[in-house]
């Protein structure tokens, strides 16, 4: 069934700048955390996107995880599928594992 648009549950007055809480791997910036959270309900993405593998959570702006959503991990690096030489396999488990160490804390 096709509604109206629901609208943002955290409603931000204009000109009131919330707080957002970002993991320190975070990267992406405040403005669009902001525009978040209209689009998922009052709840932020915080991304890791540098390197060969990203990874994301959602959390409240708080900084919570939002423990309905597991963290993801997305494989980037341009070789992924195309295959790689072993040199640039070993880089990428290295950037792998540093990712999963990341986004389990
Ligand atoms: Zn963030």
């Amino acid at each position: 069934m096709e509604g109206p648009l629901r609208p943002p549950v955290l409603a931000i007055p204009p000109g009131v700048r919330p707080t957002i809480v970002c993991p320190d791997w975070c990267t992406e910036g405040y403005d669009a955390h902001v525009a978040d959270l209209g689009q998922w309900e009052g709840l932020v993405i915080h991304r890791s996107t540098e390197g060969p593998v990203w990874h994301s959570r959602v959390a409240y702006p708080d900084g919570t995880p939002d423990q309905t959503e597991e963290p993801l991990i997305q494989v980037t690096h341009p070789r992924a599928e195309d295959g790689m030489t072993i040199e640039q396999a070993r880089e990428l488990l290295e950037a792998l594992s540093a990712a999963i160490e990341e986004a389990s804390r």
